[in-house]
This record gives structure tokens, sequence and C-alpha cells, in this order.
């Protein structure tokens, strides 16, 4: 289950991906954090709990997800051939439910009466309600009240799954505010409280655990695709938010040398335009936020930037600390695409293939269509379809007028 970097464990034992990562917080929380760490290093060695949670992805999330060749996308292109890895295909419709799992059934071996969470659109509150309601374990997500009104089917969504949606008002009542009064309610009794972070950020161990829990993708791409085509894909690609979908593809391929591995960003409305995009990797410098050490968009006296991006599960000031090292020593190609170019994505995926992809995964695959008509005909681009666009219809459809 380990993530190696030409046999470098990774991270150390004190959660550092080089000089990445970490657990910049306070004693009392780092002991909350360590007893997670320690949790988790017992139950991934466990046969039962593998066991548990190699069912569950099988029968209930409907593991292995297909890997799907684009093949009326590719002619119309010309060049490489494009193919899907779809994660869009699982229930609930995203990658998230893979490391969503994994925590909820942690936090039932730690013996937690509660798991705690925000979410900005929703996305990371429903795939985690979903999995409270299947494993058996009260969960409260906090929720900016402007996010609640935006994203009202995600509310419902989590009401009908049992969890208790809590609205947050203070300040600009988004993102932020629900992070902070998530914290809040945790801190009150971290012993019987699960924090569940949805993406490969925050302190030790979270990182390592959900990359952990995302690796399954890439196990499953790179055997899926070895045996089909007698080869790997020379390129990888998968959209960055926070980094979880796209660790978990690349995990699988970090040691292959000739396999081209390439991290798509939010350029949003542009990169030179601060406060409206969310390209941390190509914009930012190193920083502090969310008790680690990663890449940071942030003004000059240190705190983090507004972001923007047409998906809003990207928009986010900071990265995960793996991608953060892996940008400086050169293994991931880092590039961004812009909202237009996503929204153009989304539009031709579906009228190519009738796979309406998230505005998210949508950057990813606006990579490959930028990209591969410039590549020859025998190379093969192998993009992770992180999500499905259903959520993202109404906004699409209204924004271009259709
Ligand atoms: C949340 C989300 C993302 C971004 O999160 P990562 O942790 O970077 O993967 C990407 N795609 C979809 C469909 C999402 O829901």
């Amino acid at each position: 289950m380990f993530a190696t970097f030409k046999n470098v464990p990774m991270p150390d034992e004190n959660g550092f991906f080089g000089e990445y990562g970490g657990q910049l917080v306070p004693p009392h929380l780092k002991a909350a954090m360590d007893g997670i760490a320690t949790a988790y290093a017992e139950i991934r060695e466990r046969p039962d709990f593998k066991e548990k949670l190699s069912g569950l992805l099988a029968d209930y999330v409907g593991r292995p997800s297909p890997i799907f060749y684009a093949r009326r996308l590719s002619r119309q292109l010309g060049g490489a051939h494009i193919h899907l890895k779809r994660e869009d295909l699982n229930h609930t419709g995203a990658h998230k439910i893979n490391h969503c799992l994994g925590e909820v059934l942690l936090a039932q071996f730690m013996g937690k009466k509660k798991v705690i969470a925000e979410t900005g659109a929703g996305q990371h509150g429903v795939a985690l309600a979903t999995a409270c309601a299947l494993i058996g374990i009260p969960c409260e997500i906090h929720m900016g009240q402007v996010d609640i009104e935006k994203q009202h089917p995600n509310v419902t969504k989590m009401r009908i799954l049992g969890c208790k949606v809590v609205p947050v008002t203070r300040g600009a009542a988004t993102l932020k505010e629900a992070v902070d009064s998530a914290f809040e309610e945790y801190l009150k009794n971290p012993d019987d409280y699960f924090y569940a972070i949805g993406s490969v950020v925050g302190p030790h161990p979270f990182p390592m655990m959900v990359r952990d829990f995302q690796a399954v993708v890439g196990r499953e791409a790179r055997e899926q695709f070895q045996e089909r085509h007698g080869r790997l894909p020379q390129h990888v690609a998968a959209s960055v938010g926070g980094g979880s979908n796209a660790i978990g593809l690349f995990s699988a391929f970090l040691e292959d040398e000739g396999v081209h591995l390439v991290g798509v960003e939010p350029a949003g409305e542009g990169v030179d335009k601060p406060g409206r995009h969310a390209a941390t990797l190509t914009r930012g410098r190193p920083g502090e936020i969310h008790g680690m050490k990663c890449y940071v968009l942030a003004g000059p006296d240190g705190t983090p930037s507004a972001v923007h991006s047409v998906a809003s599960g990207l928009d986010y000031p900071g990265i995960g600390p793996q991608h953060s090292y892996l940008k400086d020593v050169g293994r991931v190609d880092y590039v961004a695409v812009d909202d237009q170019e996503a929204l153009d994505a989304f539009m031709t995926l579906a009228r190519t293939e009738g796979i309406p992809p998230a505005l998210e995964s949508a950057h990813a695959v606006a990579w490959a269509i930028r990209e591969a008509p410039r590549m020859a005909g025998d190379e093969h681009i192998l993009v992770n379809l992180s999500g499905r666009g259903d959520k993202d219809a109404d906004y699409v459809a209204e924004r271009l007028g259709l």
C-alpha cells in the first residue's frame, strides 16, 4: 500500500515529503494526529481491514472502474490516443468515495462517535455522508450559508443520507468559515470525534493516508492499460485541486521513468489575475496552510489569497505536500488550463463520446485535447475522469445559453 519514489519511502516518519508536509499544529492537536497515524499504521496491515475495504470498493463503489478509449475524440483531434479512467462511474459519481470509505472505516476502528468535516461545493460532504450512512456513524458537515444556497442539491442529498448539515453564517459564510467552524467542533472532543479531510492536504498522516486510499485508481489503471495494450501510456494526466485524484493515479507510475505525468491546475480567468485563479504550483510559493508546509497562493503577509475556478472542487490556495515535492524534483509537470478551455472540453467530451465530465475533470481532458494533435499517432494519453458532470449541467447550460 506504500507509495515510494526511487525507493525512498514517502513521507518520512515525521510526515515530510522532502521539505513539505509535516504536522504544523499545536501540541494537543499533534497528539490527536499522532493517534490517527498510529491507528492507521495498525489497520492498514490488518487482513480484516484490507478485506473489508476491498470488498466495499468492489461491491459498493463498483470497482474496478473501466478504462474507456475515446475513439471519436481521438480521431477528431488526430495525433495521440486518449483513454479515460472512469472514476465518474463510481457510486456517488466521483473518486472521493474511495478515500471517504477508508477514513470512515478508520473512524469506526478507532471507536469514534462522530465524523466531522467541512464542505465547500458539497462534493466531499456527500461522499462522506454516504460512507457514514453505510458504516453507521453519525456525520456532521459544516457548510457556509452562501454555499448552502448555491449548492442546494448536495445539501438535500446530505440530509437524505442522515447527515447533520451545520450552516455557518459568520464572515463571508463560505469555505474558510466552514473550516473554522468544523474545527472548533472537532476540538471540543478530539478523543470521540474524527475530522475527515477531503484531499491529500492537512497535517500528517492525512496526505499519506488519503493518497494510499486513492492509490487503488493507479494500481488498477496501470494493470488494465498494460494488459490491453502491452505497454504503458506515454502520458498520464489528472486535475489537481488538493491533489487526491492525481496522486492516486500517479502513485502507480512514479517509478516508470518513461511515463510523463501531468497535473492540471485551474487557471480560472488567467494566472496573471491575482485572486481569479487557483494555480498554486504555477504561481504560488512555499508557505504554510492548514497544518502543513506546501506551495501556497498568498499575499505578502502570508495570508492565503482569494482563489477562483469554474470548477469549485479545484479552488484551493494550497496543494498537497507530495505534489509540492514532485514539482521541485521535476517528476511531474504541472500545467494550467483556464475556465474557458475547461468549459469547451466539457462540451467536446459530451458531444464526441456522450460523457459530460465534472468541470474539475474537464481540466485534465482539456490538456489532452490541447496536446494530442501535436503528438505522434502511436502515443497514448491516460486521463483521470475523476467525476461526472451531472452536478455541473445546469451551470454549463446557463453559461453557454443552451
Ligand atoms: C473534489 C474533486 C476534485 C479535486 O480534488 P482532488 O483532491 O484534487 O482530486 C477533482 N475532481 C472531482 C470530480 C472532484 O469532486
